[in-house]
């Protein structure tokens, strides 16, 4: 039954590349979801088939990983135990043997959940026990810290390592997967609706909250991401820079490019380093890059005219608001615009703006096909356009489900939609500030602050203030050129020039230099640390 979508991925492949009708393709999206769906035997074992019968070029990678996660879903299966629906618990760096992980969990049924090596002790006991987890895979790096854990989570069985030399207590993965074992596997028919995987949020707001996918949530609802945004086809080479820990990962890094059947690009980059990416993009024939609003930031900031690309035609970020003024001088550097896609854990892509579209910068894009978007208000009730509102999506309430307002899913956000229907972001609904009856988005702010040479970035958050309640206050990071600048000096013409370039209210009446933001592991923004410096022990709104 998992043939229908197949289609779409060939007509997509013969499909002149590039090519993007907005109103076409959400007339002619149709994914008909099977009642039976597994990745590993409905997509990535047509592709090696393919390849195998010479109807494709010849990807050894994917011989690589169809015979390995054939052995390693043997091992998993027979020699630790498990069976289909229990979980498994990954941390790995960007290595070949994360992506064989993934597969063997798919062909194996079991339910994957991927954790970055940034965690500490006790954000891996706190996921341990709230998954109850039976299997952990990880490195030598990250073996001890589980270990120091692992008494207060009973339900671990077995430990997998993932490293040449023995430690105590822990099998080594690669060993177990020897020339013994079978590499004949016969791939579990799960349930479209099963557990595929769970993610946790990247806690930008809070502690990360856990979210469950299934075989066709994301084994085939990334199919939006890979067809339509990334734009992906068989002859492209994608680049996804996310660590291995995040939701951004399986969009990216497994399941929108194999629908596709496009070619991973991995590189082990353990910290982001803007050189290593201006390099590897001149060294290497990617088409195809994705990275985060503020990977961009920083890139900008580097002497890109040293550099000339291969072969990238296509940029894209997701996961934050970008800012035009980074988009405009990423395209005044590379000649390239960037594209962006905006999502949650607990969705796939929900809007973006598509190959072919008019970019428009400060909007996030358009719905994604399949997706009805709507800016609503207290009721549920959809508010007309040029007014803000909550960001929501049409859907089927489930009667407990809080995040439902009406029929709307919420995502948390708060935008608005313009009169051609493209959505622009204006904050997460608990960044909003209000200040003296003004209700002011920060991204709005940052936007104008950027604008500005000495701007490197800036987060803007609410402040008290004993006459209008709260106030604006921009935490800045200065370029290199204007970090020996006068500060006093400085703040003012800042504030001028915010003044001058958005509406005058806006500006932040207080600014802090700093060096750094406050970030999660993906790079995103904490407010809600700089918000909480702020307000001490009094609570903001
Ligand atoms: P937590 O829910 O734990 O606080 P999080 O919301 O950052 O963390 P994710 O699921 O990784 O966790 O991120 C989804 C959120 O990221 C969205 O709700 C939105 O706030 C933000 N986001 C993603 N893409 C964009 C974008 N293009 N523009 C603006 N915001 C975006
Ligand atoms: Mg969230």
């Amino acid at each position: 039954e998992g043939g229908q979508w197949l289609q779409m991925c060939r007509s997509k492949t013969s499909a002149p590349k590039n090519f993007c009708d907005y109103e076409r393709m959400r007339r002619t999206y149709n994914i008909r979801v099977p009642q039976r769906f597994n990745f590993a035997k409905d997509v990535l074992e047509q592709w090696e088939t393919k390849d195998k019968n010479g109807q494709r070029s010849s990807l050894p990678a994917l011989w690589w990983l169809g015979f390995h996660s054939r052995r390693l879903a043997n091992v998993l299966h027979q020699e630790c135990s498990l069976e289909s629906g229990d979980r498994v618990f990954l941390i790995l760096p960007r290595v070949p043997e994360w992506w064989l992980v993934n597969v063997a969990c798919l062909r194996t049924g079991t339910v994957l959940i991927p954790g970055t090596s940034q965690l500490t002790a006790r954000d891996i006991c706190h996921r341990l026990q709230m998954s109850g987890a039976k299997c952990v895979i990880t490195d030598e790096t990250l073996a001890p810290l589980l270990d120091t854990v692992a008494s207060d989570c009973p339900s671990i069985s077995t430990k997998l390592l993932l490293s040449h030399r023995a430690m105590h207590g822990w099998d080594q993965m690669l060993r177990l997967c020897c020339r013994k074992v079978s590499d004949d596997h016969v791939c579990m028919d799960t349930r479209s609706e099963e557990a595929m995987t769970i993610f946790f949020t990247s806690g930008t707001t809070g502690s990360p909250k856990m979210t469950q996918h299934s075989h066709c949530s994301y084994g085939l609802g990334l199919t939006v991401n890979g067809r339509y945004w990334l734009d992906l086809t068989e002859q492209d080479v994608f680049w996804n820079t996310s660590d291995t820990g995040w939701a951004k990962s399986a969009w990216s890094s497994v399941f929108a490019p194999w629908i596709q059947g496009a070619c991973m690009f991995v590189h082990h980059m353990p910290r982001f380093d803007t050189s290593t990416v201006l390099k590897t993009l001149s060294s290497y024939p990617i088409t195809t890059f994705c990275t985060a609003p503020t990977a961009y930031r920083m890139l900008v900031q580097d002497d890109i005219s040293r550099f000339t690309f291969r072969a990238l035609e296509h940029c894209l970020c997701a996961g934050e608001p970008i800012n035009p003024e980074v988009m405009w001088k990423w395209k005044e550097l590379t000649g390239l615009d960037i594209y962006e896609g905006y999502g949650q854990t607990e969705t796939v892509l929900i809007a973006g703006t598509f190959k072919g579209m008019k970019i428009k910068p400060g909007s996030f894009g358009k719905a994604s096909p399949g997706y009805d978007v709507q800016v609503v208000d207290e009721d549920g009730s959809v508010v007309p356009q040029g007014q803000e509102g909550d960001l929501g999506i049409r859907g089927e309430p489930e009667r407990t489900a809080e995040c439902f307002r009406g029929d709307f899913y919420l995502t948390g956000d708060r935008g608005m939609m313009d009169d051609e229907g493209y959505l622009w972001f204006i904050g997460r609904a608990d960044d909003v500030i209000l200040s003296a009856g003004y209700r002011i988005g920060p991204f709005e702010v940052e936007n104008a602050l950027i604008e500005h040479p000495a701007i490197a970035e800036s987060a803007v958050v609410s402040s008290p203030d004993p006459v209008r309640g709260e106030v604006v206050k921009a935490f800045v990071v200065l370029t290199a050129d204007y970090k020996s600048r006068d500060h006093k000096e400085l703040i003012q013409e800042l504030q001028t020039h915010v003044k001058t370039v958005t509406a005058p209210y806006k500006y932040p009446r207080k600014i802090e230099f700093v060096d750094h933001l406050p970030k999660t592991v993906s790079g995103k923004i904490r407010r809600v640390e700089l918000k909480k410096k702020e307000w001490g022990q009094q609570t903001s709104k």
